[in-house]
């Protein structure tokens, strides 16, 4: 089936197209770690379409089909409202005016992987130590 009539049908369930996109793009998986959201229900109902460049900043990027990605409940977490554009010379997405591309899209979402490793090892280390004390 092509993406455009996986694209319809989801539409058919009411789904937004912009987060039809993302999950075919990503074949379900979250774009940051990896984890299958379609691995089974409970993990279906934790995924999240996430805007990259966030909201809150970029109001104009909201409907922009390559701002959006599939994202499971810990890293849509451990991204929270960060912005991975960079400024100054760091800056990938630059032209207001312009739709964000596919080089764009991967740099901004390898920025985003970056950024949330600090937070899932130390989200990690607090997991392991209350195992521990449940568990001892
Ligand atoms: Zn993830």
């Amino acid at each position: 089936m092509k993406d455009t009539e996986k694209i319809e049908k989801l539409a058919e369930l009411k789904w937004p197209k912009i987060s039809a996109a993302a999950w075919i793009r990503t074949e379900g998986k979250c774009a940051y770690c990896g984890a299958d959201m379609l691995a089974n229900a409970t993990a279906y109902f934790t995924g999240f379409t996430e805007h990259i460049l966030p909201t809150w900043k970029y109001r104009n990027r909201y409907a922009d089909p390559f701002n959006a990605t599939l994202a499971c409940k810990h890293c849509n977490e451990a991204k929270g409202k960060w912005d991975p554009n960079g400024e100054g010379e760091q800056r990938i997405v630059t032209d207001a005016h312009r739709a964000i591309t596919q080089t764009q899209h991967d740099r901004l979402i390898e920025r985003v992987k970056e950024h949330i490793k600090e937070y899932k090892d130390a989200s990690e280390k607090n997991f392991q130590t209350v195992k521990g004390i449940i568990r001892p």
